[in-house]
């Protein structure tokens, strides 16, 4: 399927590695020019090399520092001749208690994981529409429809970015000017931070990695964990002409973890 986006502009938040890499590999196979952003430079270059690699067609340019500075973002949006797509991203929060969480955290993961994709979706949501085509896709978690316990500063944040989101996609001003903005909830994605979560549940356990990789996986309907690609591919097509119908959903990718019918 022709996805109808060759040639477009997307900027890919926190996008050297897992989940931001994969939509950005996915969006240069369908010959969208981008531009790249995560805070180490070397790992950001070595990404843009590979996206280059993937398709030779396309402009890359690369953009380092922490996506939740000014200054940043900023860096970003002037690199991009136009931002057609836009593709928030950023690390989760850690995980906790949350009687040991004072004002700060809540402070960080707030202006981490709502306040940034806001400013960003706000600096470009207004020039899509007034170029009558945009995607907005946030990346999100499954925590937001299934919170889970330890990941309270996550359950949190990203349900306050996506209460925003369910009445900012549905203004006539960008969704009838076909601006879609849309969440993307991971369940569990084979990437490094997945990797790393294992690593410490692992040691606190004292058990083998392998035995708690597949504890992990048994637990998965789809007993696997979901790829980075995979996740890149759907992501490409809710940028699609084709998709342009579907704005202020939540979709989960989870393979079949979410035990409700809806
Ligand atoms: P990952 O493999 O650790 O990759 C994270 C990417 O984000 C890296 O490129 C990293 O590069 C960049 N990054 C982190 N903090 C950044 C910042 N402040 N500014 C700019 N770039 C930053 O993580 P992932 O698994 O792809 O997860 C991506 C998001 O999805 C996270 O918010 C995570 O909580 C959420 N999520 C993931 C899963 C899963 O199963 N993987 C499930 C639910 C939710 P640098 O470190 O160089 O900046």
């Amino acid at each position: 399927m022709d996805l109808g986006i060759a040639g477009r502009w997307a900027v890919v938040c926190a996008a050297s590695k897992g989940l931001g890499k994969g939509c950005a590999m996915a969006l240069a196979q369908e010959g969208v020019n981008l531009v790249i952003n995560a805070r180490s430079q070397d790992a950001l270059e070595a990404t843009a090399q590979e996206l280059q690699t993937r398709n030779p067609d396309v402009d890359v340019k690369a953009v380092a520092g922490d996506i939740g500075n000014d200054s940043v973002q900023e860096a970003v949006l002037s690199a991009c001749p136009r931002v057609d797509i836009l593709i928030n991203n950023n690390g989760g929060p850690p995980p906790g208690d949350f009687r040991d969480w004072g004002r700060d955290d809540w402070l960080s993961a707030v202006e981490a994981n709502m306040i940034t994709p806001i400013e960003l979706i706000k600096a470009t949501v207004d020039t899509m529409a007034a170029n009558g085509f945009g995607r907005v896709i946030n990346i999100t978690s499954g925590a937001v429809k299934a919170p889970i316990d330890i990941l309270g500063l996550s359950n949190g944040a990203r349900s306050g970015l996506t209460g925003f989101i369910a009445g900012l996609a549905r203004q006539p001003q960008l969704a009838g000017n076909n601006v879609t903005i849309n969440n993307l909830l991971p369940g569990s994605f084979d990437t490094e931070r997945l990797q790393n979560n294992l690593s410490l549940n692992a040691q606190t356990q004292n058990r083998p990695i392998d035995e708690i990789r597949e504890q992990r996986t048994q637990s998965i309907p789809a007993r696997r964990f979901g790829s980075a690609e995979e996740f890149g591919a759907f992501c490409a097509f809710l940028c699609s002409t084709q998709a342009a119908y579907m704005t202020g959903q939540n979709i989960l990718l989870d393979g079949g973890s979410y035990p409700g019918t809806f």
